[in-house]
């Protein structure tokens, strides 16, 4: 059954949107049912009073009835700040971006959660305090509100409210069922790609809001590189936050990366560089599209920006969403997320010739030292894969790891080490044909998700809990199903290089009081949880961190500094 919501598509204070304007109807969503809450068999809105914490009543969920087709929950669409609007809103906004990552042309397949049950709880108003967070362990979204500072009156702001940061905290729930690893790594960079990524997502989100679109182009004359309506991610919140103007993030920006990998900074503001660098991408494409649109029309590029909007957002899309399949396990850099999008776009669009400007631009922001690093081979034979009994790989454990054992070279495994096959993914998703721009037209390409992981010692300061560390790493194969044929196979680009990273950000960790080492006496692991959730476990002298991306809420907290 189809169900309708109105959303808040720009945060309510400081829009130059009337207020007419600010929410609109979505009738996409379709679950298999609806419970008051709203609950579905995979989300589940769990709202709290903030200020006694209590329960509250969730929205009545109104099935068809008469003239109306569709199933709707009882919300009144003009009164953002009543708890069944938070409510239902939360609950929208969420499913959206679910449906986004789980598109035909996208992942194609209902996405997995990063944690072992079926529902995603939201909590719109989880309490008082101005940030938000996925948390793996809980199994949630949670949503703050706060009252600013020197703001007018009693003015509240629900995190909740704002599309920009529900985007980006259910973007970072969807990540984890696809990615897990990036959840315990140690490399700032797979930290940073979470946050750039679920910002990106936020953008996304933002560009499918007709209202939100029409609004921008007409400023603007139709282009988007110049305006920060959409790369400015949570206005309101960095507004009332800190009452300079300033959105959290803006991901039109010059952001590149130091030479020493020692000198990163925090991945709040490291996911700059890449989300910049992407960012460029999207305004390079728009600007692509807008032309070649007017030129195909004989309108002007005026006319043509929402069309063409549109058409580039759904090839970024594409580009940055499908690419987290192709991801390496364990520690990742930007380099190999970079190398991952370049392979799965590149599998579908041998020819396309946009990928320069993006490999030009990974390399002036540091990300890729030259375009030969960012060269990744698709498509092509393997003796192996065309021998391989495939309905075996993904049915059997055993045959699984025969076949990656047999095949080392092929997957990079080190001879010393014990790895271990994940398990395998078969997925079907749409492509589009080379001439996709006049024809639309797509063709379903099946792919076996190969990945196999293992794990590296090394040096680690003794000052940091030991004197060596044990991180995990790994090789993804990508085989299409039907040619039998390497689509692409993914190893670790530079582990051994980003090793002085790790150390920083252990260093950072430490020096900040978000974790602790102890040494075991005896053998026997010991676990020392602290307020920051992120654990440091001693093993027989080997130093291994888990939770790591418990630092990813929306607003860094003062003790991250
Ligand atoms: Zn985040």
């Amino acid at each position: 059954m189809k169900v309708r919501v109105p959303l808040m598509i720009m945060d309510p204070a400081g829009s130059q949107l009337g207020i007419d304007r600010l929410v609109e109807d979505w009738t996409g969503i379709e679950e298999d049912h609806y419970l008051d809450g709203p609950v579905t068999p995979r989300v589940a809105v769990v709202d709290l009073d903030p200020d006694t914490e209590r329960n509250v009543p969730g929205a009545t969920f109104r099935p068809p009835a008469g003239d109306r087709k569709l199933g709707a929950y009882a919300v009144d669409r003009k009164d953002f700040y009543s708890p069944n609007f938070i409510q239902v809103n939360a609950f929208g906004s969420v499913l959206r971006t679910m449906y986004m990552f789980e598109e035909p042309d996208t992942l194609g397949r209902k996405v997995d959660w990063g944690f072992d049950a079926p529902q995603l709880l939201v909590v719109p108003r989880a309490g008082w305090w101005a940030n938000a967070f996925y948390e793996r362990r809980s199994h949630s979204l949670q949503f703050f509100s706060f009252r600013p500072e020197g703001g007018a009156g009693d003015r509240v702001v629900h995190t909740s409210l704002s599309r920009d940061i529900v985007a980006h905290e259910t973007a970072h729930s969807l990540i984890d069922g696809i990615a897990r690893d990036l959840y315990d790594a140690l490399d700032p960079q797979s930290l940073a790609l979470h946050e750039g990524l679920a910002d990106l997502t936020a953008v996304l989100i933002a560009f499918r809001s007709h209202t939100l679109c029409e609004a921008v182009l007409d400023k603007t004359g139709g282009s988007i590189e110049h305006s920060k309506a959409f790369s400015s991610i949570g206005d309101e919140f960095g507004d009332a936050l800190n009452q300079s103007g300033h959105p959290l993030r803006d991901l039109l920006n010059d952001s590149t990366l130091p030479p020493d990998p020692a000198d990163e900074p925090e991945e709040h503001e490291l996911s700059l560089v890449l989300s910049g660098a992407l960012y460029d991408f999207m305004c390079h494409l728009h600007a692509g599209a807008r032309q070649r649109l007017a030129e195909e029309t004989g309108k002007s590029e005026l006319e043509v920006s929402g069309k063409a909007l549109f058409e580039a957002s759904e090839r970024f899309k594409r580009l940055i969403l499908r690419g987290l399949d192709y991801l390496t396990p364990g520690e990742v850099a930007f380099i190999d997320y970079a190398r991952a999008i370049l392979a799965a776009d590149q599998a579908s669009h041998p020819a396309d010739e946009d990928r320069a400007h993006l490999i030009e631009e990974l390399v002036r922001r540091g990300i890729a030292r030259s375009p030969a690093e960012l060269e990744v081979q698709t498509d092509f034979p393997s003796p192996a894969v065309a021998a391989a009994d495939l309905q075996g790989l993904v049915d059997s454990d055993w045959v699984a790891y025969t076949f990656a054992d047999k095949n080392r070279d092929l997957l990079s495994i080190p001879n010393y080490a014990e790895f271990e096959v994940l398990p395998r993914r078969v997925v079907t998703k749409q492509y589009y044909l080379d001439d996709y721009r006049r024809t639309k037209r797509t063709t379903p390409v099946t792919e076996l998700l190969f990945k196999v992981r293992w794990s590296e010692t090394e040096e680690n300061p003794p000052e940091l809990g030991a004197a060596t560390r044990r991180i995990q790493t790994g090789t993804t194969l990508v085989i299409d199903w039907d040619k039998k044929v390497v689509r692409a196979c993914l190893k670790p680009w530079d582990l051994k290089g980003r090793a002085p990273a790790r150390t920083a950000m252990l260093r950072r960790l430490m020096t900040n009081g978000l974790v602790s080492f102890t040494s075991p006496a005896g053998a026997e692991a010991k676990s020392q949880p602290f307020g920051s959730g992120i654990d440091a476990v001693v093993t027989d002298g080997i130093l291994r961190v888990h939770n790591t991306a418990r630092l990813l809420h929306i607003a860094r907290s003062v003790d991250d500094d």
